[in-house]
């Protein structure tokens, strides 16, 4: 493999393994360095429902797989480490991967991003089942559940009220006796009749009998322990794009997500683009990664196209 690539796909979930289908079956020989903990979030998730086309459902490890060979039947190479530093700076593209240096004459971004956890023991063993960190992947499996929702942001209350649509009882577990999402929100999720708060109030531990079969919440003013039957926990307390390798080089949002134009996956650097969760904080379903993942493909191929003649090799 020569050091120099038409473009380096940087991570390797729904987004990043699709602009490699789409890049590949260009001919542009992509190299996607697909890190360490290959595939992205859903990796960590059970049944997947909602992606198109598997219509018994597929579990999300062999649908990430299933995206990984399709990629690499059309020639993607995969690089299995981390990223460790990008240089977008300067033409042709550095990335950086333990020795290795590759350069690139288009970056597209797809390291996504990852929903916090409150830090429970066994919080992440009991991800699907009985925890989740969306409401729009896993609602559907919590019908006539009781559910607590971690969180009071915007987030938490929309995935309250969505969850409304199955769940028998909701609550709405927050730290503080303030919410910090916004009015409408706010006033939507207090008229809702099966939304119930319980304030001041953070989650100590996960109880399980293989499934989750409750929380144990402590009160942030008294200390007192009390114990909530739920068989269903949300955890809704924000996400973190994973960006901190383009800090600096690459405009971010106020949260940390990488800016691009609208109607596009073009960042703030001329043949750099960005598509899935890194990116987008509104929808973050596997399908809108892979369509974007799909559009920084055919953009990329048509900047190349573009700047043939003035793309520099080293
Ligand atoms: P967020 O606004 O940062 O809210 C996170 C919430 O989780 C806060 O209430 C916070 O409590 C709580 N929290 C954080 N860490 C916690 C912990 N360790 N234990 C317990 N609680 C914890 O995140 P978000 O709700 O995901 O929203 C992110 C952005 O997307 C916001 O700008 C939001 O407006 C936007 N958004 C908009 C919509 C919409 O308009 N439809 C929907 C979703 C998201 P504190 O309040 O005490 O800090």
């Amino acid at each position: 493999m020569s050091d120099h690539h038409e473009v380096v796909i940087v991570g390797s979930g729904p987004a990043g393994l699709t602009a490699a289908v789409y890049a590949a079956r260009a001919n542009l020989a992509p190299v996607v360095v697909e890190g360490l903990a290959a595939g992205g979030q859903l990796m960590l998730t059970t049944e997947v429902e909602n992606y198109p086309g598997f219509v018994e459902g597929i579990m999300g490890p062999e649908l990430m797989m299933r995206f990984r060979d399709q990629a690499a039947r059309f020639g993607t190479h995969f690089i299995t480490a981390d990223a460790d530093s990008v240089d977008l700076s300067a033409r042709p593209f550095r990335i950086t991967v333990g020795d290795a240096a590759l350069t690139a004459d288009a970056v597209i971004i797809s390291t996504g991003a990852t929903a916090r956890m409150l830090g429970l023991p066994n919080e992440s063993r009991l991800l699907g089942h009985g925890v989740s960190t969306c409401a729009t992947c896993d609602g559907f499996f919590f019908r006539d559940h009781d559910i607590a929702v971690i969180g009071g942001g915007d987030s938490a209350l929309e995935e309250a009220g969505f969850l409304t649509k199955f769940a028998r009882t909701v609550t709405v577990v927050h730290r503080r006796e303030e919410l910090r999402a916004s009015k409408i929100m706010q006033d939507r999720a207090f008229a809702n009749p099966k939304i119930d708060f319980r304030w001041n109030a953070e989650v100590v531990d996960a109880i399980s009998d293989g499934k989750l079969a409750g929380i144990r919440l402590r009160d942030t003013i008294t200390g007192e322990e009390s114990e909530l039957a739920v068989t269903g926990m949300f955890v809704a307390i924000g996400h973190t794009p994973t960006t901190s390798l383009f800090a600096g080089q690459v405009e971010l949002d106020t949260n940390g997500y990488i800016v691009t134009a609208p109607d596009s996956t073009q960042t703030s650097v001329e043949g750099v683009f960005a598509c899935g969760d890194v990116q987008d904080h509104s929808y973050r379903q596997a399908i809108t990664a892979a369509g974007s993942g799909c559009m920084a493909a055919i953009e990329t191929e048509r900047y190349l196209e573009a700047n043939k003649p003035v793309v520099a090799h080293s």
